[in-house]
């Protein structure tokens, strides 16, 4: 499989440069030359296939040659390395649990790939490969884990000092020798300026490869359509569902289009979204205007211009009304969605991450206008890694096992000083 650059389709890259360069010039993106279907034969043994199979079959055809079989498999194997839970709220509710990986939120399926084809395609390269990332949460810890003792890649993280939840600190601090993580003394603006800075240093890219592992990379967005595979495969009703998912950069949402269009019965897309909401107002005025970032309570979906809307539209084009009858968008604020918090554990005795909530929410609201419209709404973090926004709420106690002052955290300057501090050998 080829990849092409969505800004210039004349830009074609091989599987193995795409995932090397994370992105196409000019930070476009790149996405595949065709959408492989899936053959009758394959969809009518779906249900008695094995997870690490299906996985495979999905994956397969977007590597072609790059990686070879054995490989593949062990990659897609350690990929799915976790349970992906379909649990029953009501008789029209369902949510699909992302979140049983080691970092707790979903992002660790691309991670964990990404990290294993990075050390593949570096495999006959005698320079060390770094992989650069700021982080203000859930992707640095990811990251971190699935980079966790893979051969032949070092992972530099830089975090915000005193900006993420004592929990998220500790999975970017415990992790293998070749992953580092440093508290920078500034702001996450300031870390992704010193990850800017490293990669454009003269001394550095002489001495090492480096790259990014940036949530556009194909190597993390392909893996999620396994997501909605394996989430359907515990399906077991007649009609398609209507999928809610709560979006901030529409990575996986897109996956979940992909996976669609490969012939996965899916009724509807719900992108269901926080105050942050360019994107439902796109859908009901066709007017796209990118306004500042709010902070919300769910702050992985704080995203005012979702890199990967475009590989939806991509995804779709030249078919007559399919974006307007294959995806809907909606907007809550932080008020409803700690109602919906609070009116999910009251109902079903079910504790939603405000991420999470905001899927419910957007469900819900679909619900009323279809009646009997069955819905999967996709959980995609752990409660417990927010755990500060939901104790806040009456009635609502867990329980953070990590205390902030007994983590063993090295802090360093901001800007050039601390970056060549870490990386200047
Ligand atoms: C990253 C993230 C999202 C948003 O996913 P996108 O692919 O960026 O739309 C939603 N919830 C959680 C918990 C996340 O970490």
């Amino acid at each position: 499989m080829k990849y092409y650059s969505i800004a210039d389709p004349s830009h074609v890259v091989s599987f193995e440069q795409a995932v090397m360069n994370g992105q196409a010039p000019g930070r476009a993106l790149y996405f595949p030359e065709a959408i492989p279907a899936l053959d009758a034969t394959w969809w009518s043994g779906f249900y008695e296939k094995d997870a690490v199979e299906i996985a495979y079959d999905v994956m397969q055809p977007f590597v072609g040659e790059a990686i070879p079989e054995k490989l593949l498999r062990e990659i897609v194997q350690a990929t799915i390395d976790f349970p992906i839970l379909l649990k029953q709220l009501s008789d029209e509710l369902f949510v699909l649990e992302l979140f049983h990986g080691p970092t707790l939120a979903f992002k660790d399926v691309g991670a964990r790939f990404m990290s294993r084809c990075l050390s593949h395609f570096r495999r006959n390269s005698d320079k060390p490969i770094t992989v650069l990332v700021a982080t203000s949460g859930d992707t640095g810890g990811a990251v971190a884990h699935g980079f966790s003792g893979v051969p032949g890649v070092e992972v530099v993280i830089f975090y915000p000092n005193g900006k993420v939840s004592p929990f998220q600190e500790q999975q970017l601090l415990t992790t293998a020798s070749n992953v580092r993580a440093y508290a920078v003394a500034g702001t996450f603006d300031d870390c992704q300026q010193m990850v800017k800075a490293a990669f454009t240093d003269q001394q550095l890219q002489q001495e090492r490869m480096m790259t990014s592992a940036n949530s556009i990379n194909i190597a993390r967005w392909l893996p999620q359509q396994l997501y909605y595979f394996l989430g359907m495969q515990q399906w077991r009703y007649q009609d398609a569902p209507v999928i809610s998912v709560p979006s901030g950069n529409f990575g996986n949402i897109a996956a979940g289009i992909l996976a669609q269009q490969r012939g996965l019965p899916v009724q509807h897309f719900i992108a269901a979204c926080n105050s942050n909401d360019t994107i439902p107002r796109f859908l009901q005025r066709g007017v796209y205007q990118v306004k500042p970032t709010v902070p919300t309570i769910s702050n992985a979906m704080d995203v005012s211009d979702p890199s990967n809307f475009i590989r939806i539209q991509t995804l779709l084009a030249g078919k007559t009304d399919a974006l307007s009858q294959l995806l809907s968008a909606t907007a809550f604020s932080d008020d409803i969605t700690r109602e919906t918090i609070m009116q999910v554990y009251a109902q079903y005795q079910y504790l939603a991450d405000p991420h999470t909530a905001v899927g419910i929410a957007a469900a819900k609201q679909y619900q009323q206008a279809k009646q009997n419209a069955k819905a999967i709404v996709l959980a995609t973090a752990h409660p417990i890694k927010f755990s500060t926004v939901l104790n806040a709420l009456p009635g609502i106690d867990i329980n953070d096992p990590v205390e902030a002052a007994s983590l063993n955290r090295t802090i360093i300057p901001a800007g050039e000083e601390g970056w060549k501090q870490v990386l200047y050998r």
